[in-house]
């Protein structure tokens, strides 16, 4: 092939190598990070998020506004997945693990300008947030699962700055509760806490229901409205006249057969409702239909019934009530029945509802959130979920730290420290690494109106002189001491946002070439097609087409 260019790519394909395309992922990822700044903190912002059909998302929640965004581009979609990981892990702390991301970035790309090499900037950032969770772990204060107040307070400022805030003190207290009341030896499965929205009322109606709520009324309108001291049948199965297997055809030639058929029908609906009541069962819930005779059978017998249940809620139900799910109705037996001692059909914001109350098991809980409209409502369900999710990690790990930059505030001296000990080029990216983190207490500043020069400097001479709690109150805007201001966070919160930060920003710096595929779009073979085809296509078309690419590359190399 003597002179001629080979080529490798696809005509379509797209490169970008070296300074290239780590200045061109940089600033993908730096503007992902400014995206989402100004909602840092009390005094953030929320942003509104209006989809391509048309809905509206009204919301100040980090992983929801990135997910919302609807980003393409790959390297600033890595920065999504930060926020991503933070909401998994621990469910609070995603606009952080974003904004220390995009900082980690931006410092990189000055340092890269001098020359540093990726590699050595990728070691040094991994060193400092190999330090930055020692140094957190230094300051961090041990809580006692039992300290009551210092778990709502932490509750509590996972929701601050959110549409929860006006009634944060309500919701901190049930949030607690609620967590309390699943955690056990395996730690806390947050699947036993189910939210239920409400639109109508104010936030501060909402309320815990130590139970289950079935978003369902009674079937028929003699069964009770409530039942005390309730025997509980859960049904996978339906109270209706079996389908023969096999499509039968019945002619019916006189009334007496008709009727006859009617009979042997009714008489099966009896014998299914007949082996409930036999077994005790004073409620029932099933997860299929159940027959109008049967409904009013079910009712003659002062049965409250329930039917087309949710899985998951006949499930929980189950849990809850200690009942198993019988999936052959005529095999129930009083074995097969859980227990509550209450479960009633309440008006909830004028729906109907059933709640099952007073279960044995008190690790199946119902937040029942109430808020005026739905946007409201959806974003008060996101505060809480990371209210679930701090107090969660907190009952798991028993440590805390202060809040509002005190801890960032904190890394940032002893990384400048940590610096002094580190030899070669290293030092200037552990250097970065420090100067970055002060990102968090810089943003809480400005978006609270303040001058984050004056609060900075506070903010460091107090930590100078061992006040590792000193932070800034973002509603007066004085330095004091946030343990005692009640701003708490789990220890979790900060070393994860600090691991999934550097781990996403040391992923793109070490990127330092693209190869973007034609068709983006197209799907995964067709690709593979069209690579095959190349080399044996039109040799002239594709040495044109391939100039630009190639010519890109090789000025790389
Ligand atoms: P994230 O998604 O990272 O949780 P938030 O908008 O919830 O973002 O802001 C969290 C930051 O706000 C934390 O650094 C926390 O310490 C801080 N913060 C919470 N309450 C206060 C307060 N009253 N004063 C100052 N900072 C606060
Ligand atoms: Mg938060």
């Amino acid at each position: 092939m003597g002179g001629q260019p080979l080529i490798v790519l696809s005509e379509e394909s797209q490169r970008t190598s070296g300074k290239d395309a780590q200045s061109m992922n940089i600033t993908a990822g730096t503007a992902v990070a400014e995206s989402v700044r100004t909602t840092l903190g009390p005094k953030g912002m929320d942003k509104m998020l209006v989809g391509s059909t048309g809905d509206v998302v009204v919301t100040n929640d980090g992983v929801t506004i990135l997910k919302e965004m609807d980003i393409e581009h790959p390297a600033a979609n890595m920065i999504v997945e930060v926020a991503e990981t933070q909401e998994d892990e621990v469910g609070d702390g995603t606009t952080t693990a974003v904004v220390v991301s995009g900082e980690l970035l931006k410092r990189a790309e000055d340092l890269l300008e001098q020359d540093i090499h990726p590699t050595t900037l990728a070691d040094g950032y991994r060193q400092a947030a190999e330090r930055a969770k020692e140094a957190l772990t230094e300051v961090a204060i041990d809580v006692d699962a039992e300290d009551t107040d210092v778990l709502q307070e932490i509750a509590a400022t996972a929701m601050t700055g959110k549409g929860a805030e006006s009634a944060k003190d309500t919701l901190a207290r049930i949030v607690v509760d609620a967590v309390r009341s699943v955690v056990d030896d395996d730690g806390v499965d947050l699947d036993n806490v189910k939210i239920e929205k409400v639109v109508g009322g104010a936030i501060e109606e909402s309320e815990l229901v130590e139970g289950v709520i079935v978003d369902k009324e009674r079937v028929h309108e003699n069964m009770p409205y409530f039942v005390e001291d309730a025997d509980v049948a859960v049904l996978d199965d339906a109270l209706e006249v079996r389908e023969t297997e096999i499509d039968a055809e019945v002619n019916v030639t006189d009334p007496d057969q008709l009727n006859q058929f009617i009979e042997q029908e009714e008489q099966q609906l009896r014998e299914m409702v007949d082996s409930l009541v036999e077994a005790g069962a004073d409620v029932v819930f099933a997860q299929d239909g159940i027959d109008d005779m049967a409904q009013h059978f079910l009712a003659e017998e002062g049965v409250l019934a329930v039917r087309r249940v949710k899985s998951s809620d006949a499930d929980a139900i189950a849990r809850a009530t200690g009942a198993r799910v019988v999936s052959n109705v005529t095999d129930v037996t009083g074995d097969d029945l859980g227990f509550a001692g209450n479960v009633a059909q309440k008006d909830v914001g004028g729906d109907q509802r059933v709640f099952v109350e007073e279960v044995d098991d008190a690790k199946a809980v119902t937040l029942v959130l109430r808020g005026g409209t739905d946007h409201v409502l959806d974003e008060v369900e996101r505060a809480v979920e990371d209210s679930l999710g701090v107090v969660r990690v907190t009952l798991e790990d028993g440590k805390v730290l202060a809040g509002g930059g005190a801890p960032e505030t904190e890394l940032s001296l002893d990384l400048r420290e940590f610096a002094d000990g580190i030899e070669g080029r290293e030092q200037l990216a552990v250097e970065a690494f420090a100067d970055a983190v002060e990102v968090i207490p810089r943003t809480l500043a400005e978006n609270a109106g303040l001058d984050p020069i004056d609060s900075l400097v506070d903010l460091r001479s107090n930590h100078d002189a061992g006040e590792t709690a000193s932070g800034l109150d973002a509603y007066t805007g004085d330095i004091v001491d946030m343990s005692e201001d009640g701003v708490v966070e789990p220890l979790r919160v900060k070393t994860q946002a600090i691991e999934s930060a550097t781990e996403a920003a040391v992923m793109i710096l070490r990127i330092d070439d693209v190869i973007a595929a034609g068709d983006l779009a197209g799907g995964g073979t067709d690709d593979d097609d069209d690579d095959a085809g190349a080399p044996g296509g039109p040799g002239g078309m594709g040495g044109m087409g391939g100039m630009g690419g190639m010519g890109g590359m090789g000025g790389a190399m």
